[in-house]
Formats: structure tokens, C-alpha cells, sequence
């Protein structure tokens, strides 16, 4: 027996054997090379001790597998390499199917990718309910398949179409979810998890579970009809979801050698190519913004000092991010009952704090609350979140249109008008009712922070926290330093927006932040084609052929006219020469067209009813018709282009600051 491997086997008394996935060097469990050869010691180690039944299970606290380690599938250098990749797990699962006696999978924790194909290859699953334990498939969400068994052992054991509708939606589901779907056998408390896997696999030897037969095949448009709709939800941009279909399709009624060569073919196609090595990147992008902490940000400044005057200010700050980390977050403020107001309450209460949320009139209060129960149903509805849960989560939020309830939040969250006036002034009140040490924020979407919050008292306590819409979808929230900001309130900041699950952006409090700055280029361009005459339909499909997930000018009606509106004055205001703005959306707003504002008005789009297109009355209002032919080539070039350009630092004068603020801080 090793200790130092990932994976351990031992003999009880019983004449059990338990091979325990352990990775002494991480607090997960991944299959990676040393794992894979680990588990083949497990497995010959198994053979030779003669156990009656095997138990595989994790030791630790919140993992059982995470899948296979992303860096060994990114370096797989072509197919060939690729298909080689599948076949070997395959194999090593496949001993685990034919080992003679019982193998039980006790699962607790995350329980994905690889980690699923291991317990599908074995004789019978036991989960654990808790929260922790997450169970799926999530490789089409990485542009590959699952590789190791995955495509052909969930359809042997829970039918064709659940196991394509579960591989193609690429989701963990929870416990209770797995066992609906088949996934597992048992649900256990996790403190009986080892005692019930063991007695169900030593029950397994007298009454083995029964072989099956293969899954029925589902009529032929099936396949069809799901390649269409897999075809129109990623605009052809995604091979993953096809080629799993394909396998599927392949190898229902073969033997299962057969369809595991099949699937390792179509795994090394999908997993060598541009998609999935960019979508792998991608979670290796959003991994790091998990982890992203305050280093650097606030010692810059200090550079220019001497040694022992460097070293007194990094143990300050040292001092004062410890002090930030040790002062959470519990009570939230909203001020601004709106699109982002009603989104960011309902966010955060969802994640167990608790939130009073005010708008200057009771019927925008009322409002408010209706559109934050519409989001806890859906939360639910989507399987984001049960029922009892949300009902807790909304209880946890107070509305008003007074100030009752401010003065014992930690943290105040403005997301009112963007107007720099309106918001200079709400900082002014809020300073007055809150508690001295509460931070202050402002959601914005583009003005620097010292200018909306700088005249404060106790300034140091004022920054940006810049959700996105709608928020219950957006992961990223820009984390915005203004001059004042101290280290101590931005590190409070950033362990909240850790702490709900979002993914922090720290930018320095520049006009437009990180994605104003270069989003509203991208839109006001768009509107700029459209004022030439180009189509709105031909805009919008042809950046959604591109990739989008929605087009600009659809984009535009969902954050909403009024506020594209005030970025493109702000953004032209402080970019002069730079950024020119459009006039249509003025004009539409003029003429009472604000978007997508409660599900229910118009701006490009109407939205009563079946959503459509409302050209005939945009048109009329801000004049020319769509009669610029262009190429979706022509379309994308020029959009695409002016998020790219690189002209070049801001040349002198370019960034003009209202107040006299540093160009220099930029
Ligand atoms: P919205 O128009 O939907 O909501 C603003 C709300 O603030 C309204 O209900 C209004 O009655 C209320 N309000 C105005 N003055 C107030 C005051 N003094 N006290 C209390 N309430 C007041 O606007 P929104 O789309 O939610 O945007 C709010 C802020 O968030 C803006 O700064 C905007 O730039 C920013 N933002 C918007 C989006 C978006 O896509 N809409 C995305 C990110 C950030």
C-alpha cells in the first residue's frame, strides 16, 4: 500500500476492499497522469487481495472526483494524442466494469466529468444529500465530450434522450437532482455514506444487480431534430454538442467496446481542435479571477520611496486587507429599485444576506418586489435554487421608499439613474443616515467614483462594485478603485462579491471602468451602422452569426435606451475626439422608447407579447429606412474593429475628468 499516492487501497476485516481517492498534494481530486497510474496500483493491488466486494470513494471534505485536470487535456497536441487520452481512461474504467465481484461508488462531494465516468463504470452509486455533492457531465460546456465512457454508459443506464438532454445541457445537478435523473441508486446523510456503500456492496453479492438491456432507440428525427436545435442555439459554432450526438446516435445498440472506439475517435476530433483549447482557456481565465486578490493595487504608488518607507506602508496595507477580511458582510443596502437595484437585492438575499431595498415612490417599491419574486421563481424554475430556499431569501429582503433600515447596513449599494448630479447628491443623504464605517458603493457603468462619492466623510469607505445585467446570468462584477478608496473597503468589497459567487474585475476608477469603456464603442458603432441605413435584423444576426449571444441593438434594449443613452454622453464627454455619439437612441428614447424596461415596453425590439422587431416605428421616429445593403462580413469587421483598434495611448487631452481629476490615475 502506498501513502503517498493519490489513491490508496486497503483490506478490511470484512473482506472489503476500499480504493480511496486522496490526493495528499491538493484538496481536490483530479484524474491526471500520476492519478491514472495511482489507480491502476489500486486496482492490481484489489485483484490480489481477493476482496468480497470493492467500495471507491473519496477522503475529501467537499470533492469525490472534479474531473479530469484541464492542463493534461489543453496539452494534448492533436487528435491522435487526444484519441490515445480517451482510450486509456476508457480502459482503465472498463477493469473497473468487469472486476468480479460488487464495486459501490460512494459519492460526496463534486462529482464531475471524469469522476462520473468512474462511478458509471461501476456496479451501483450511493450519494450523499449534501449541499456539496454536485453530479454531472459538464464537457460540451468545455467544447469536448465526455471521452471516458461517459456518451456510452449514460444512455445503457438511464435511456437515450435523458442521457443526450443531460450531456448536451452540460450541468452538475444536485443530489437530489442525480437520483431523479438516474445518475444515482441511493441517496445517504454523509455520516452513513462508507457504512451504507459497504453494506450495499456486500448485499450486491447475493443479489447482483440485473445486466440491461440496451437502451431503446428513439425514432430517427429525433437525432435530427436535435442537431437542429443544437445547430441554431450555438449558430454552427460548436462541435462538441453535435459530436456527442453523434456518438450517442452510433453506438446505443453496439457492443460496448465498439461504441467506446467510436467515442474516443469523436473525442479526439473535438478535443484537439480551436474550440475546445479556447473555451479551456477560458475557464483557466475565469479560475483566476476567482482567486484575485488585491497584490499590487495599492502598493504601486509607493514605489518612488525609500526601502524602510516601502516596507512600513506594505505592513499597513498588510494590515488593513486583514482588517478588511475580518469584517464581513452581512446586511446590504440598495438604493434604486430598478433593472440593476431589484437584480443585485435579489442576488445577494438569495445568498443569505439580508437587504433593504428603496426607490423614491411606493409604486416603484411595489414594483421592485414583484420583479424580485418573478426572479426567485425563476431561480427555481431553472433548478438554481429550492423552493423553501427562495421563499427564505425573499423574506430576508425589506423594501421602503424612506431610509428605515439603512442605518445598519455594512454596505449601501447605489444603483439609481446614471446621472452624475442625481448621484452626488444620494451619496450626500446616504452618508448622513448610514453608519460611519458602512461602505458606500456605486454601481455605475462609467463614472469615476471620486466624482459621483469623493465629498463624503470618511471617503476612504467609497468605491465602485459594478454588477452586469441581468445579474442573476452575469458572472463578472467589476470591482472599481476610486483615489480615495482604501485598502481596508476595497478588501471588504472583494471578499463579498467572492463570497455570492461572482467573478471580481479590480479596475482603477477610469471613465467606463474595464467593459463600459469598451462595450459602448462596440454599440454606439452598431447604432451608427443603423443610422446609415443598415437593418436592424441584419446588424443583430450578423454579430450573433459571429458569436454574440445577443445582438447590439438587442443589447442595447436590455440594458435599457435611457442608460445607453447617458454612457454614450458620458463616454463622449470624457473621450472627446475619441468617441463621437449617436443621435437614434436620443431620438427613440424622446419619443418614450426606453427598451426592454419590465418585460413589457419597446425600443429596437417590441416586447408585448411574442418579441419582434419594431422597425416601422423606430424608423419613423430617428429617419432612414434600412436600405444599406451590407455583408454580415462588412458588419462584423466594422463592429468587431472598433472594440480592437488600437490607437495608441490616450493622446494629451483625450481623457478630460470633471473636478480636476489626475489624468495620471488613469
Ligand atoms: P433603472 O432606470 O431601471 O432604475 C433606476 C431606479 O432608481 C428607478 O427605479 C428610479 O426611480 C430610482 N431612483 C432614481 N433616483 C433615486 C433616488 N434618489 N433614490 C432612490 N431611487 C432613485 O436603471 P438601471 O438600469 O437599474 O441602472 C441603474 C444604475 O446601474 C445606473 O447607474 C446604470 O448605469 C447602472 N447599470 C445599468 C446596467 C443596465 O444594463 N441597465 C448595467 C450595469 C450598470
Amino acid at each position: 500500500m502506498s501513502t503517498e499516492a493519490a489513491i490508496r487501497y486497503s483490506l478490511d476485516g470484512d473482506g472489503v476492499g476500499w480504493i480511496t481517492f486522496d490526493d495528499p498534494g491538493s484538496r481536490a481530486n483530479v484524474f491526471n497522469p500520476a492519478a491514472q497510474a495511482a489507480l491502476d496500483v489500486a486496482l492490481r493491488e484489489a485483484s490480489s487481495t481477493w476482496p468480497l466486494a470493492i467500495v471507491v470513494i473519496s477522503a475529501k471534505e467537499r470533492i469525490f472526483i472534479a474531473g479530469a485536470d484541464l492542463k493534461w487535456l489543453s496539452a494534448l497536441s492533436d487528435a491522435a494524442a487526444a484519441t490515445g487520452f480517451a482510450r486509456a481512461g476508457q480502459r482503465l474504467f472498463q477493469r473497473i466494469t468487469e472486476v468480479p465481484v460488487p464495486v459501490v461508488c460512494a459519492i460526496h462531494g463534486a462529482c464531475a466529468g471524469g469522476g462520473l465516468e468512474l462511478a458509471l463504470a461501476c456496479h451501483w452509486r450511493i450519494a450523499s444529500h449534501a449541499a456539496v455533492t454536485q453530479i454531472g457531465l459538464p464537457e460540451t460546456s468545455l467544447g469536448t465530450i465526455p471521452g471516458w465512457g461517459g456518451c456510452v454508459r449514460l444512455p445503457r443506464l438511464i435511456g437515450v434522450k435523458p442521457a443526450l438532454d443531460h450531456i448536451l445541457k452540460a450541468q452538475l445537478l444536485s443530489a437530489n437532482n442525480a437520483l431523479a435523473t438516474g445518475l444515482v441508486n441511493e441517496l445517504v446523510p454523509v455520516a452513513t455514506l462508507r457504512e451504507r456503500a459497504k453494506a450495499a456492496a456486500l448485499k450486491l453479492i447475493e443479489d447482483p444487480v440485473p445486466s440491461r438491456p440496451p437502451p431503446a432507440a428513439p425514432m430517427p428525427e429525433f437525432f435530427s431534430d436535435l442537431r437542429e436545435s443544437v445547430r441554431a442555439r450555438t449558430r454552427g459554432h460548436e462541435p462538441a454538442p453535435l459530436a456527442a450526438i453523434d456518438v450517442v446516435e452510433q453506438t446505443a445498440s453496439l457492443p460496448v467496446r465498439e461504441a467506446l472506439e467510436i467515442e474516443a475517435r469523436l473525442f479526439g476530433q473535438v478535443t484537439a481542435g480551436d474550440v475546445c483549447k479556447n473555451k479551456v482557456q477560458v475557464f483557466f481565465l475565469r479560475d483566476a479571477g476567482k482567486k484575485r486578490t488585491l497584490d499590487g493595487w495599492f502598493f504601486a504608488a509607493a514605489k518612488n520611496l525609500s526601502a524602510p518607507k516601502q516596507t512600513d506602508i506594505a505592513n499597513r496595507l498588510a494590515t488593513a486587507i486583514t482588517r478588511g477580511q475580518g469584517t464581513a458582510i452581512r446586511r446590504v443596502g440598495v438604493v434604486g429599485a430598478g433593472v440593476m437595484g431589484s437584480g443585485i437585492a435579489q442576488w445577494l438575499a438569495a445568498r443569505g444576506l439580508d437587504v433593504v431595498i428603496r426607490d423614491v415612490q411606493p409604486e416603484f417599491v411595489e414594483r421592485a418586489r414583484t420583479v424580485i419574486g418573478a426572479l426567485f421563481e425563476e431561480a427555481v424554475k431553472r433548478g438554481k435554487m429550492a423552493a423553501v430556499n427562495a421563499t427564505d431569501g425573499m423574506e430576508r429582503i425589506s423594501f421602503t421608499n424612506g431610509w428605515d433600515g439603512f442605518e445598519t447596513c455594512d454596505l449601501v449599494i447605489e444603483a439609481i439613474v446614471e446621472d452624475v448630479a442625481a448621484k452626488q447628491e444620494l451619496f450626500g443623504e446616504m452618508a448622513a443616515v448610514v453608519k460611519n464605517d458602512a461602505l458606500l458603493a456605486s454601481n455605475t457603468s462609467a463614472l469615476p467614483i471620486e466624482e459621483i462619492a469623493g465629498h463624503v466623510p470618511n471617503p476612504g469607505r467609497t468605491l465602485g462594485i459594478h454588477f452586469f445585467n441581468p445579474v442573476s446570468r452575469m458572472p463578472l462584477v467589476e470591482l472599481v478603485l476610486g483615489r480615495e478608496t482604501s485598502a481596508a473597503a476595497a478588501q471588504r468589497a472583494l471578499s463579498l462579491v467572492k463570497a455570492v459567487g461572482k467573478s471580481p474585475v479590480i479596475c482603477r476608477s477610469s471613465p467606463g471602468f474595464l467593459v463600459t469603456r469598451v462595450l459602448f464603442f462596440y454599440l454606439n458603432e452598431a447604432v451608427r451602422l443603423w443610422e446609415e441605413g443598415a437593418a436592424t435584423a441584419a446588424i443583430d444576426t450578423a454579430m450573433r452569426d459571429f458569436g454574440w449571444p445577443m445582438g447590439p441593438l438587442r443589447l442595447i434594449d436590455e440594458v435599457g435606451v435611457d442608460i445607453t443613452v447617458s454612457i454614450f454622453s458620458e463616454m463622449e464627454h470624457y473621450f472627446p475626439g475619441r468617441f463621437t455619439r449617436t443621435t437614434a437612441c436620443s431620438q427613440i428614447l424622446f419619443a418614450g422608447l426606453k427598451g426592454r424596461k419590465n418585460d413589457t415596453s419597446a425600443g429596437f425590439y417590441r416586447y408585448a407579447g411574442k418579441e419582434s422587431l419594431n422597425d416601422p416605428e423606430t424608423r419613423r421616429i430617428a429617419g432612414r429606412r434600412g436600405e444599406l445593403a451590407l455583408e454580415p462580413a462588412e458588419i462584423e469587421e466594422r463592429l468587431m474593429r472598433v472594440m480592437a483598434d488600437d490607437r495608441g495611448p490616450a493622446r494629451d487631452g483625450d481623457l478630460v475628468h470633471r473636478q480636476g481629476a489626475r489624468p495620471d490615475d488613469e
